[in-house]
């Protein structure tokens, strides 16, 4: 570049990226935003599986694939399914969120969030982001609450919709953790209970503590662009043995227990998942561990050059998380940097992306009720970008 052009900050963000990924990364062709790679160990247990026959839902793969989630998250108990949104809706459900409650989440998240809500019939209510953490700005649904909800006979209640808020859905966006002690704190005065979507949060932590063991339940997510993949899946993690037992009956059609009987005693879900994922979800699990810290050395690169930048904001793991660093961003100062960066890196074979349309300006959710401010989930929905993040990057692990 010309040393008398002014560059902007789009041209210097691409730059620096571009620096990571080819030349400290030394990495060639098409660099994808977040893809899986599969190694010896995948295969073997897939195999495994394949030629034991029992590909379908309940067996030992499964058992198994659950007692190593319950551990990553030190939890008692995990509900593996058939992906992160049916997680949800089934916690949801299993808590007894019905079709006139409300459901509070944040406006910033991918739609599974919001759609998990639908699925039981209760209307989401969309709240603004915090800027150090990008989960729901603890702030504003404090005063959301003081302002736009009651507290009747111990149920705090949506004064304009009449809806009785149930629950919250925070996320940990990124796979940076919110302050869930704060958070635990707000929702206990008001009697709402938590269900982590902990779907980009596997092996995060909050004051030493994995995330997904903080609320009542949580859910994560194995789909293909997760650091953890089963090319699809997801789990609900508790303490609560009861919530277990019955998470796992309403995932399993609520079938009643018998050698050749059917028989069902509600209507149940059939979200349990199939062995053929949970054999590869295994082998997956036993490399959490790298897994993260490999993610860590790539956000670490990132920042290293990106934290330099004048006009360019750097999202780094908040104040007493540790991040698994699922999606490296960056924050540009206006949508038409962000744009210009899309354009520079992209047509460079490097996948970047803005962040998700506000689910409330999706044509699905136009009706959806909104907390009256979401002016730092807009900020974040028109400068934000993520970067690619995919944990094989590092130089030793392409074989370069
Ligand atoms: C990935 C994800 C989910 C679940 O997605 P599935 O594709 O259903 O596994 C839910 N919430 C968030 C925030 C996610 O990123």
């Amino acid at each position: 570049m010309n040393q008398h052009q002014v560059i902007s900050p789009s041209h210097e963000a691409a730059a620096a990226v571009d620096e990571v990924l080819r030349g400290d990364f030394g990495l060639v062709g098409p660099i994808p935003l977040h893809a899986p790679k599969f190694d010896a160990a995948d295969k073997e247990l897939v195999n495994a599986c394949l030629d034991e026959g029992w590909v379908s839902t309940a067996g030992h793969f499964v058992d198994e694939f659950e007692a190593l989630i319950a551990r990553a998250c030190d939890v008692k108990h995990a509900i593996a399914t058939t992906n992160g949104t049916s997680a949800l809706h089934a916690a949801l459900h299993c808590i007894g969120v019905t079709k006139d409650d409300a459901v509070l989440c944040p406006a910033l998240t991918f739609i599974a969030t919001a759609n998990a809500i639908s699925y039981t019939g209760a209307a989401p209510i969309f709240l603004d982001s915090s800027i150090s953490d990008l989960g729901i700005d603890l702030k504003k649904l404090s005063h959301f609450l003081e302002t736009e909800c009651s507290h009747q006979n111990a149920q705090a209640r949506h004064k304009k919709s009449g809806r009785a808020i149930k629950a919250i859905v925070p996320v940990h966006v990124f796979g940076h953790a919110c302050d869930l002690h704060a958070l635990t704190d707000i929702c206990r005065n008001w009697n709402i209970a938590i269900i982590e979507d902990a779907a980009e949060a596997l092996g995060s932590s909050f004051d030493g503590r994995p995330c997904g063991g903080f609320g009542t339940a949580a859910t994560l997510s194995f789909n293909g662009n997760k650091p953890v993949t089963t090319g699809g899946g997801g789990a609900i993690v508790t303490n609560d043995e009861s919530l277990a037992k019955r998470l796992k009956h309403v995932t399993t059609t609520a079938k009643l227990p018998h050698a050749w009987r059917y028989d069902h005693d509600e209507i149940g879900f059939n979200y349990r998942l199939p062995s053929l994922n949970a054999a590869l979800g295994i082998a997956q699990m036993r490399k959490l561990g790298a897994i993260i810290e490999s993610k860590r050395k790539i956000a670490k690169a990132y920042e290293n050059r990106l934290s330099q930048l004048a006009d360019v904001l750097w999202v780094s793991e908040p104040a007493r998380c540790r991040s698994n660093y699922w999606l490296n961003a960056i924050i540009l100062p206006n949508a038409e940097q962000r744009d210009m960066f899309l354009e520079l890196t992209n047509s460079r074979d490097i996948q970047t992306r803005p962040c998700w349309t506000l689910i409330p300006n999706t044509a699905a959710y136009r009706d959806a009720i909104q907390a009256p401010d979401l002016t730092h989930a807009r900020m974040l929905e028109s400068r934000l970008v993520n970067l690619p993040s995919s944990p094989w990057m590092l130089p030793s692990q392409t074989g370069q």
